[in-house]
């Protein structure tokens, strides 16, 4: 018999996953794979639990939770590189990656979907020592989601990120970097930088509606340093989901980014909504790092 390994995050969102984990034991072991399962919650070694994934036996490890839980797992999977697909049921606070691969917010569609066996690879992003499926950020708005009170993320969901980058905002000052892509070198001064494996993040999916997680390439999106007034309009021109064709955005598709801190104060870049490495960070695509039930 076959087994999965099922990762829930029992405190995760406003999700009601746990009311459905009878459902999952009785699909999967209709399908002849037997479920072994791990509650991540504080204390723990999730790493314990992962690490000998990389076996015939197993169909695929499954992940049901939001994008920092997918970010945990994906950490462990490429420091031991298993190869053993994994399978993403979205029941987080943040889904954006479920969201970009099309997973069913249907917690049923989306096991069906998973045992339909249809498994790619896809991209991963690194960042120093950290693995990254969505995004690698820093500076204004970027990691509202780390910041944000656990309670209030509880009660609200998402909108307390919202709350938590609008109470930012009035503290906000840009920053100076040095950047060096694939093909080039510059200095900028900057509100904040986006480093897309392929993904929508913070829900608005048109962002970088062409970036991909096959492509083997990240999506830079910079914002420079301008007036309020202009902030203002570029947020909500973003949020519409209009191009970035503006004379405040850097946008361009690079294998490698690295970017140094030069003036200024700005706090650690974050990854999947987690914090993530310290700067200087050097930044680059795996290509086809992990595979995964898509
Ligand atoms: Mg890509």
């Amino acid at each position: 018999m076959k087994k999965v390994k099922l990762i829930y995050n029992s405190g995760a969102g406003q999700s009601k996953f746990t009311y459905f984990l009878d459902t999952v034991i009785e699909k999967f072991m209709n399908n002849d794979i037997e479920v072994s399962i791990y509650r991540a919650g504080e204390k723990e070694n999730l790493e314990e639990f992962v690490k000998n994934s990389d076996s015939e036996n197993i169909y695929g490890i499954i992940v049901a939770g939001g994008d920092g839980t997918i970010n945990r797992v994906v950490n462990i999977m490429m420091k031991y590189n298993i190869k053993t697909p994994l399978g993403i049921i979205p029941a987080g606070t943040s889904n954006d990656f479920a969201k970009h691969i099309n997973m069913p917010y249907n917690f049923s569609e989306c096991l069906d979907k998973i045992l339909k066996n249809n498994v790619k690879p896809v991209d991963v992003g690194k960042a120093n020592d950290k693995y990254f499926i969505n995004v690698c950020s820093a500076g204004l708005f970027t990691n509202s989601s780390q910041k944000a009170d656990k309670n209030l993320k509880k009660a609200v969901g998402k909108l307390s990120y919202f709350i938590t980058g609008a109470k930012e905002l009035f503290k906000f000052r840009p920053f100076s970097v040095n950047i060096e892509t694939d093909d080039e070198m510059f200095f900028e001064k900057i509100n904040l930088f986006l480093i897309f494996n392929g993904s929508s993040v913070g829900g608005m999916t048109y962002f970088t509606s062409d970036s991909s997680i096959h492509d083997g390439l990240l999506d830079l999106v910079i914002i420079k340093n301008c007036s309020f007034h202009e902030l203002g309009g570029l947020v909500a021109k973003v949020m519409s989901g209009h191009t970035l064709e503006d004379k405040n955005i850097i946008y361009k598709k690079t294998k490698t980014i690295k970017i140094t801190k030069v003036k200024g104060k700005c706090d650690r870049p974050d990854v999947d909504g987690d914090e993530g490495p310290e700067f200087p960070l050097d930044v680059c695509c795996i290509e086809n790092g992990i595979n995964m039930f898509l």
